[in-house]
């Protein structure tokens, strides 16, 4: 029996997968989120020391990244109720929903306009910190604003950063390591986008492209980088330090809540749907909306019919010791930045007692939204970023317990889009002009 089968056997979904399906997985091994937390080797304390971090850098974002000077240099993003998007959803599908519809608009985070902001910039300035102080540069009684002088920018000439991309951890690597000074090289995979790769380089970030995909790139980034001692290697399949950057997004969007007078608890549930890819970035944000909000918070990953990496890892268990191209998918997708074949081990056995469930979206089913969200609320939103938008669609299709309740909030997680140029932009709604966004408005999670 192939591999394939032998999966279809056991776990009658794969066989979905494998059609490309769209399909809703409820995770069996979900816990309480006491029990799921205390399971992980993290804990609320290494997300302080993130956010701490992050705080410290706040005086030097001021000044390196003006636009930074609103949220007074921390990299945060709005929380915006989309109603006329909801209606649109309603008028479309059917469905009932009388919850209220929030986007977290990471498109719009500043710097590098995506969610890549949160986690790669923590690793790079943990890097830097470290760096600065073992050279005993950091003078306590200055803010570090002082990371911008001389002797910061020596120091950092003379190390590198290196990082393997399908695009927007690239850019957010490169964009802050070259601010910072240091000597960085992206290692990108075929699927990455042109302008992504020409600006970088315009910010004089070394390129590296591969004709194999993004685990290609990756592992040739990491063997490079193993071979020279002053190379830093930014390991998106393994790394604590982005995980914990993203992570900080709990706090931030805690006190988002309060400001708009949001209530979360159990009778008040939020439901929220993360884009996936490798894992860190929706991994590192579940984490830290659980450590905020506990049981009454609902995590869902999304990921592309082509590569549903992080779903095959959970339902066979195997996490990173399987790839979707064992159940014959290609992982090409429009959705480059959740184009992962293989998801991170670390993320998946994290996140085994803590999600709630995943579910795939059609690349055609991205671009219907992306335009509609244009439409309707004038956000612009890359095709990746679009795909938490199917979430409360199939939450409340499928009846998952409160998804329909008056008091639920179902958060979309808006993960990228803030770079995209204006014409690559205008081709993605261009695309969406031809797809007919629910065909039969069969959401197709029977
Ligand atoms: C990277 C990325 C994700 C997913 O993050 P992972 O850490 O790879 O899971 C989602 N959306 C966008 C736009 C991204 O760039």
């Amino acid at each position: 029996m192939s591999h394939e089968k032998k999966w279809v056997v056991e776990h009658p979904i794969v066989g979905k997968m494998v059609k490309e399906e769209e399909v809703l997985w409820i995770n069996p091994h979900l816990k309480s989120a006491e029990i799921g937390l205390a399971e992980s080797s993290l804990t609320a304390e290494c997300v302080k020391d993130a956010s701490d971090r992050l705080i410290r850098f706040a005086p030097f974002f001021e000044v390196v990244f003006p636009e930074t000077k609103a949220s007074k240099g921390l990299i945060e993003s709005p929380l915006t109720e989309i109603s006329r998007m909801q209606q649109e959803l309603v008028n479309r599908t059917g469905i009932e929903f009388p919850g209220k519809l929030l986007l977290k608009q990471d498109n719009a985070l500043p710097v590098s306009g995506s969610i890549k902001a949160r986690g790669g910039f923590h690793e790079v300035l943990k890097h830097a910190e470290t760096l600065a102080q073992k050279n005993q540069l950091i003078d306590d009684k200055r803010d570090y604003r002082q990371f911008t002088e001389t002797p910061f920018k020596s120091l950092f000439a003379v190390h590198k950063i290196a990082v393997g991309s399908t695009g927007n951890l690239g850019l957010s690597i490169g964009i802050l390591s070259a601010a910072l000074g240091f000597a960085v090289t992206v290692h990108m995979s075929a699927d990455a986008k042109v302008w992504k790769k020409d600006l970088l380089r315009s910010k004089g970030v070394t390129v590296i492209e591969y004709e194999d995909d993004y685990s290609k790139a990756v592992e040739e980034g990491r063997r490079e980088a193993d071979q020279d001692p002053s190379c830093h290697f930014v390991d998106d399949e393994n790394s604590k330090d982005l995980f914990l950057g993203y992570a900080v997004a709990g706090e931030r969007i805690a006190a988002q809540f309060i400001e708009q007078d949001i209530l979360i608890n159990e009778e008040h549930p939020l439901f929220v749907y993360l884009p996936c890819g490798v894992g860190g970035g929706p991994g590192g944000v579940a984490y830290g909306l659980k450590l905020q909000f506990g049981d009454a918070v609902h995590c869902y990953f999304a990921e592309p019919v082509s590569a549903p990496c992080m779903m095959l890892g959970l339902i066979t268990d195997l996490h990173d010791k399987i790839s979707v191209r064992e159940i014959g998918l290609d992982n090409k997708t429009a959705a480059d930045g959740l184009a992962v074949g293989r998801p991170s081990g670390f993320v998946g056995k994290v996140m085994k007692p803590m999600l709630e469930g995943c579910y795939t979206v059609k690349d055609r089913t991205l671009f219907g939204l992306l335009k509609l969200l244009a439409d309707t609320e004038s956000i612009y939103a890359e095709p990746s970023a679009l795909a938490g938008m199917m979430g409360p669609i199939h939450t409340i299709s499928s009846h998952v317990h409160n998804a329909k309740s008056p008091n639920a909030r179902h958060l979309v997680w808006s993960t990228g889009g803030g770079m995209v140029p204006d014409y690559v932009m205008n081709a993605y709604i261009k695309e969406a002009e031809n797809v007919e966004l629910f065909p039969g408005k069969s959401t197709g999670n029977e």
